[in-house]
């Protein structure tokens, strides 16, 4: 039988909070499924969420269903969910304060007039983990947008559909200092899109740490096009006209 959005969430959020993405309150998930957007409420410890306080909105926005226990307001990051809903027809969005997330906004820097500026795109490729994520191959490069933080987490909507609509092949927005949204067809599609660029998230942290850099391939493969494919390179070096 398939289960409740309610209790999918209720299960999710728990499960996040023990991958750090969602703990100190923050981070979430939102189903949006049969016309219907299900979303935690906001300010609340995400792992103790049940089933009775999440809360159901229609696809405008308005609540339908509020939980009965007093004092719970829908989550801070609604207009947020509802950009992935609207703009990509997204069946989930989730929200993670993971620091591997945080730390990749700070990783790229461009000198600009001798002053170092923050770069607006978190960039990687070969890792195979890419593969994961909708629309890309391993000799691609994926590219996810960041935005700047806003005091108030609503107040992010704006920059972050703009972000969107410039990055389309991402299915994921990066909030520099903050975290991630990441979303998918359904709550399973967004969950495994969520692991996919958590774990390249993480590489780049790492890579780094060792003085290497994600966004850099490696480079006799990097010279290749993706469908020539390695067998080629090797077959046309050994007849002697390769070139690396
Ligand atoms: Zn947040």
């Amino acid at each position: 039988m398939e289960m409740k959005p309610q209790r999918v969430i209720a299960d999710l959020c728990r499960q996040f909070y023990h991958q750090g993405w969602a703990t100190g309150t923050g981070g979430g998930i939102s189903i949006r499924e049969n016309g219907r957007v299900y979303m935690a409420p906001s300010g609340v410890q995400k792992e103790r969420i049940e089933e009775d306080d999440i809360f159901v909105l229609d696809e405008q926005g308005e609540v339908l269903e509020a939980p009965k226990k007093p004092g719970l307001k829908v989550s801070e990051c609604s207009s947020l969910f509802y950009n992935a809903f609207r703009l990509r027809d997204a069946g989930a969005v989730l929200h993670s304060h993971s620091i591997n997330a945080l730390l990749v906004t700070l990783l790229s820097r461009d000198a600009v007039g001798g002053v170092a500026t923050s770069k607006d795109v978190f960039e990687c490729t070969q890792i195979e983990m890419m593969k994961g994520l909708a629309g890309h191959g391993y000799y691609d490069t994926v590219q996810v947008p960041i935005i700047d933080n806003t005091a108030r987490e609503c107040d992010l909507a704006d920059r972050m559909a703009d972000a969107m609509k410039a990055f389309p092949k991402s299915h994921a927005v990066l909030v520099r200092r903050h975290g991630v949204y990441i979303w998918g067809r359904d709550w399973v599609h967004a969950k495994t899109q969520a692991e996919c660029y958590h774990y390249l998230f993480e590489a780049a942290v790492r890579m780094r740490q060792l003085g290497l850099d994600a966004s850099v391939g490696e480079p006799h493969v990097r010279a290749l096009e993706a469908d020539k494919g390695y067998a080629a390179v090797v077959a046309s070096a050994s007849a002697g006209g390769g070139k690396r």
